[in-house]
């Protein structure tokens, strides 16, 4: 499965800690993410990620047209609900074309966890 990796500023721990937790799960995907991200994900665990430009530079608008091609299967999106982003408009495309294309999306550490899970369990994504 293709997975997309992306967290706001505040939310980098929160993702980097999920991946850590899940990294034997993840490493058996193709895995993408936004510029900082996915440096930093790389740099904790290793993980083999396709790195996109930083997500206010356009890497949303990237992983969003790979949503539009149909070339994802899964996001996980940590949103920061609190502080305000200069690429704003980028993220809702995004987000909105997860729900066009009906893509498992997760903006939460809770929600990215139970998907992670039914991930590992196989449960429900093959
Ligand atoms: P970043 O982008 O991983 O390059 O920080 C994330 C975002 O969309 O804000």
């Amino acid at each position: 499965m293709k997975i997309a990796l992306i967290a706001h500023d505040k939310k980098k721990d929160d993702i980097i800690e999920l991946a850590k937790r899940y990294k034997d799960v993840l490493a058996e995907h193709e895995l993408y993410a936004t510029g900082t991200t996915g440096t930093l994900i790389m740099g904790e665990t290793g993980l083999a990620i396709h790195r996109m430009k930083s997500g206010p530079l356009g890497g949303d608008q990237q992983i969003g047209a790979m949503l539009a091609d149909g070339n994802l299967d899964l996001v996980i999106f940590l949103r920061d609900p609190l502080t305000a982003q200069p690429h704003e408009p980028d993220v809702s495309a995004l987000l909105r074309l997860c729900d066009v294309q009906k893509i498992p999306l997760a903006t939460n550490t809770s929600s990215g966890e139970i998907m992670l899970q039914a991930l590992k369990s196989k449960i429900y994504f093959q």
